[in-house]
């Protein structure tokens, strides 16, 4: 069954879109004030659409309310604004594109995509091998006809049913991932048993939809990506090009987090450090500038000149 005529005609503009030219966003989640490994990532992301010639949207991942923390919207878009990282068109939230996910679901649902399942956390856990974590769902419910409705109280999850086949995507940073469907990747929950829209299904409607054509990111989340053009696979879609971009750590080498507070511009001004020093630290930190230089993004940006292939190359692609 196709997709219904007005979600076939968004996904194709989206795609005429992509093919249209270079359109970035950066996506932050408004769980607390942006650390500085977010900073960079923003930079980064900035820096690779600006020296295309780019658009870069910015998306509040918003959906996940119980996670959001009040002001930190707020605080993400001073923090940008600070630093120079201008966006173009009006700010995205993906809490008021829900009508959208919830058509997209409904849709696949109808074309017998997904399935129900019953499964908690819980049990989830009970079946994963004692020492390793459950990572990839075995597909307990899959041939279940556990009903739409609620049992015991509990409405189910919906999970997205993964054909056999490798899934594969394009990185500017990086050789090409890959991940295999049913091993790597497994039936990806598109809506959550709390009724709460899965991000993977939120972020892969809102790349196509948007016309997204880089993706520039932590490279956390590389293999998400996986369980996202899955979702843009069930659609018809290929997905866009990917960057993932190193995680700034802390000293003791763990990954800096929003929700607990790590070090962000706050930190930076304390320490008496104005926007270009910010600036030049963060640019530093990545390689592209040496360390101790004051400059603006404009100027960063100007200094990266007009080749735009000179940040893959000291990020790390591969040489063609
Ligand atoms: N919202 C996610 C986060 O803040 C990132 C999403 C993305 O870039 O795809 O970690």
């Amino acid at each position: 069954m196709p997709l219904p005529s007005h979600l076939q005609a968004l996904l194709e503009a989206g795609l005429l879109r992509r093919r249209q030219g270079y359109r970035g966003r950066f996506a932050p989640s408004p769980t607390g004030a942006l650390h500085r490994g977010n900073l960079r990532t923003a930079l980064l992301g900035w820096l690779h659409a600006r020296l295309r010639g780019g658009e870069w949207l910015l998306r509040l991942d918003d959906l996940d309310t119980p996670r959001n923390r009040p002001g930190a919207e707020a605080s993400i878009l001073a923090d940008l604004r600070w630093l120079g990282l201008d966006w173009d068109g009006p700010l995205l939230r993906q809490s008021q594109r829900r009508g959208l996910y919830g058509t997209v679901l409904s849709a696949l649902r109808r074309q017998g995509l997904l399935y129900p399942c019953r499964c908690s956390r819980r049990l989830l856990a009970d079946i994963s091998a004692p020492h390793a974590a459950l990572t990839v769902y075995p597909g307990t419910c899959r041939g279940r006809d556990g009903g739409w409705g609620p049992l015991q109280g509990r409405l189910p999850s919906w999970r997205l049913r993964l054909g056999p086949g490798v899934l594969r995507w394009l990185e500017s940073y990086g050789l090409p991932g890959q991940l295999d469907g049913p091993s790597a990747v497994g039936d990806v929950v598109l809506r959550r048993a709390d009724g709460f829209l899965a991000y993977h299904l939120a972020t892969a409607v809102d790349e196509l939809s948007l016309g997204i054509s880089d993706v520039v990111r932590g490279c956390d989340l590389w293999s998400a990506t996986g369980a996202q053009v899955a979702v843009m696979a069930a659609l018809g879609a290929d997905p866009p090009s990917y960057g993932h971009v190193p995680l700034w750590r802390d000293g003791q080498g763990r990954r800096l987090s929003k929700r607990e507070g790590g070090e962000g511009l706050a930190a930076y001004r304390q320490r008496g450090l104005d926007a270009a020093s910010v600036v030049g630290d963060l640019a530093a930190s990545a390689g592209l500038v040496p360390a101790g230089g004051r400059l603006s993004a404009i100027e960063l940006l100007q200094e990266l000149g007009p080749c735009p292939e000179r940040l893959d190359h000291l990020l790390g692609a591969p040489q063609a």
